[in-house]
């Protein structure tokens, strides 16, 4: 009760590049006070571990590498006067707002008048995968990678096995490449790449073998990674020698804050509920970024950042429509993993459109559908795939003030 108290007119939970894209279009929006709570040394997320290209051609029409982008995220906040607070960890989400938080001086109470949850996503590390098997040293997420290659300058392994072939599983191979590791194949256990196909030639190019359609079944060594045993589609087995793991990707919601306190959190997505606006279930909280959506580039990030600046501000003037009374979208098609935003709340200025993205979980294509019951209202040709998304474009003349639910459908051609 007796904490330091810290008063701003918005607080930003995590200096990723949708935290410090909103910060800095805040300031440019005149308002007084913004700060950005960083848990790590430094703002700029995961770019700032994250030592190659490319990066930043949205923001700053330039390839970039990570800590490059992340340093120039940073001046900019600085520039426009962003009170950025690395070492100060968010420990709790109260009603208020109220931020609990843990910061180099001991624990202090943030009250702002608005608060953005932007806290990312991480990978599915190997305890959640339940993957069989001994537990050596040697078994890494891409993150945890990156910061030893690109933060420590060490080299976990010589020969690993990256599992996944997201994008961020490539990320795992220029890292690998920069750090002189070679690593011995990488393992997909579906039947097409979850990236882009393309995206394969790069190990096939440095000889490392991409196996499909087969699943890492357990892990073997004492000490350290002596090997994997590998399971195709088939039922053939097969033995390969490595020194190292790497588990990349199957990104999670970053949401504990949001879970632990009051804040609604999508099942499907694992990011807080939102409206159109980006305001959480309690609209002194918003959120943007990879919370919501695992996971995105870091310029659309950073894009949504900036949009979900101009409504905190819009907020804040008392601009935006009462959340109360939202036309909730609800998923019905095991192939549509979740969507992002799930509540639509009637705008009071003349917009078209809002747009809602929709994540798939698996391939097909067909037509997704949007009903009130048994009446179509909107529907748009999709082909499905792992991980990608579409926008669905929805009338603003739908959206109705009485709390109904719209059914999102895909019909399979
Ligand atoms: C390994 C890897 C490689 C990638 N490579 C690329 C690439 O080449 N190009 C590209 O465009 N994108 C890439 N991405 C994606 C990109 O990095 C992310 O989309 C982007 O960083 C997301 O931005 P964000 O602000 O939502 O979250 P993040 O960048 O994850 O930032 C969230 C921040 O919140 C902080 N935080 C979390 N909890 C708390 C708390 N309780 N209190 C205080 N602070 C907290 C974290 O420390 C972090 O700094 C990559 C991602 C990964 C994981």
């Amino acid at each position: 009760m007796n904490d330091r108290v810290i008063r701003c007119d918005v607080a930003i939970v995590g200096g990723g590049p949708a935290g410090l894209g909103a910060a800095t279009r805040l300031k440019g929006l005149g308002v007084g006070h913004v700060a950005v709570l960083e848990r790590e040394a430094a703002a700029g997320g995961v770019p700032r571990h994250c030592g190659h290209p490319p990066f930043g051609l949205r923001e700053f029409r330039r390839i970039l590498k990570g800590p490059d982008y992340a340093a120039r995220l940073r001046e900019a906040a600085e520039a426009a006067g962003v009170d950025i607070r690395p070492h100060t960890t968010v420990t709790a989400v109260e009603r208020g707002p109220v931020l609990r938080v843990s910061t180099p001086n001991g624990p202090a109470r943030v009250m702002p008048g608005r608060v953005l949850l932007a806290t990312g996503v991480r990978e599915t590390p190997r305890s959640a995968r339940l993957v069989s098997g001994t537990r050596p040293m040697g078994v890494l997420t891409t993150g945890a990678l990156q910061s030893m290659v690109y933060l420590k300058s060490r080299t976990p392994f010589a020969r690993p096995v990256i599992v996944g072939t997201e994008l961020v599983s490539f990320s795992a191979l220029l890292t690998c490449r920069h750090a002189g590791i070679r690593p011995v194949a990488m393992v997909e256990a579906r039947s097409r790449p979850t990236a882009w196909r393309a995206a394969t030639l790069l190990p096939r190019m440095r000889g490392v073998r991409v196996l499909m359609d087969t699943e890492l079944t357990r892990i073997e060594g004492t000490d350290r990674v002596s090997g994997v045993m590998l399971r195709h589609v088939s039922g053939r087995e097969e033995r390969l020698a490595c020194d190292g793991i790497v588990f990349s990707g199957r990104f999670a919601s970053e949401s504990t804050l949001a879970r632990m306190g009051h804040i609604e959190v999508d099942s499907a997505s694992g990011g807080p509920v939102i409206d159109q606006f980006g305001r959480c279930s309690d609209p002194s909280y918003f959120s943007a970024g990879n919370m919501l959506h695992p996971a995105d580039s870091a310029g659309r990030c950073w894009q949504e950042g900036v949009e979900t600046a101009e409504r905190i501000a819009r907020s804040l003037q008392g601009g935006l429509p009462v959340a109360d009374s939202a036309t909730a979208i609800r998923p019905h098609a095991p192939v549509i993993r979740y969507v992002v935003p799930q509540r639509l709340v009637p705008d009071v200025r003349p917009v078209a459109e809002v747009p809602i993205r929709v994540r798939f979980s698996g391939e097909a294509r067909g037509t997704l559908l949007l009903r009130d019951g048994e009446t179509g209202i909107l529907s748009q040709n999709a082909r499905a795939l792992p991980e990608r998304q579409i926008t669905l474009r929805v009338p603003q003349r739908i959206i109705r003030p009485d709390g109904d639910t719209l059914d999102l459908v895909f019909r399979e051609s």
